[in-house]
């Protein structure tokens, strides 16, 4: 599968990847076909032109769990040892290839060679990279709402945000006056 994200898109991939994850953890109750089709809207939702198939779905699961750790570390160190080795696992040499709309892209997948899965792991990974590199700290979190706990990307300049969208910062804030209220 080729991918489809835009140029400049390391925020974009480390998004899809916070969804993908989001979207596969806790292990969720639905049915294996119903968590199938989830996965697929968000990958309809981030313009991918393919969708995860029933046989991919086992092997994006293992990956998942892998990248989902990257979420729950503090640590910069332990994050760049974890990306470390998922980028050793399914990362390649780096390349210049160009995308659908004919932007070039750095790619660190084997390409045609490599699954859907395996491209969707070389790529998050490196695109936290990245934002760690830039950052200097993970930009991967956990949303601190009792009630979510959602992977999320922060992309704040100074790592300020706890909650992994306006709804859950809203409630918490709520909640919190409600307390000292009472
Ligand atoms: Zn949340």
């Amino acid at each position: 599968m080729e991918n489809s994200l835009p140029f400049g898109s390391v925020v974009l991939a480390a998004r899809r990847a916070a969804d993908v994850v989001a979207a596969l953890h806790p292990p969720s109750r639905l049915a294996y076909r119903e968590t199938v089709c989830n996965v697929n809207d968000v990958l309809a939702r981030y313009s991918e032109i393919d969708t995860v198939t029933e046989v991919e779905f086992d092997d994006l699961k293992l990956v998942t769990q892998k990248i989902y750790k990257i979420f729950t570390v503090l640590d910069t160190g332990k994050t760049a040892m974890l990306l470390n080795n998922v980028l050793a696992e399914y990362a390649s040499t780096p390349c210049l290839r160009r995308g659908k709309n004919k932007a070039w892209q750095v790619c660190v997948d084997d390409g045609e060679g490599a699954s859907w899965v395996e491209r969707f792991a070389a790529a998050s990974a490196l695109a936290f990279a990245v934002l760690l590199a830039e950052k200097g700290w993970n930009a991967c979190k956990l949303c601190a709402s009792s009630s979510c706990h959602r992977p999320y990307v922060d992309v704040s300049r100074d790592g300020s945000k706890n909650y992994c969208s306006p709804r859950c910062a809203t409630r918490e804030r709520v909640a919190a006056y409600r307390k000292r209220t009472v």
